[in-house]
């Protein structure tokens, strides 16, 4: 699938959109997410423009990669989601139910999460 320059989360990284900055560095932005599923609900986006996890993890550069887990793993610490547990999920494609063409992990934390999947 080709980049769609033109989806939410590029939009953010533009500027065209708010959003509610956690944490921002040279390779990634993480922010709110506007429909929380918990209490602790953040996205983490790369900067740079892949379509899903497949699409990442195979064209990134070792420096990006190592950046953008990093970065999960501080909002993790700053939170303390440590101490009591968190998911992260990456949705890819459609029977992964993502929406949002841009490759993003969301940090669900705060409480409990629940069952991993309801069907
Ligand atoms: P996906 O289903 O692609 O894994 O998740 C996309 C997420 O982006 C959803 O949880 C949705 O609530 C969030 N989202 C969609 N549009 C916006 C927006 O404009 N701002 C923010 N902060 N989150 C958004």
């Amino acid at each position: 699938m080709a980049y769609d320059p033109n989806n939410i989360f590029a939009k953010i990284l533009r500027d065209e959109i708010p959003n509610e900055t956690v944490l921002e560095t040279d390779q990634i932005l993480a922010f709110k997410d506007i429909a929380p599923q918990a209490p602790i609900h953040v996205l983490v986006i790369p900067k740079g423009q892949y379509t899903d996890i497949g699409d990442f993890s195979s064209r990134a550069s070792t420096d990006e990669i190592e950046a953008f887990w990093q970065a999960v793993s501080k909002i993790v610490n700053d939170h303390k989601l440590n101490e009591t547990g968190y998911r992260i999920i990456c949705n890819t494609g459609s029977d992964g139910g993502q929406e949002v063409p841009h490759f993003h992990a969301h940090i669900l934390g705060g409480a409990a999460i629940g069952p991993m999947v309801s069907r």
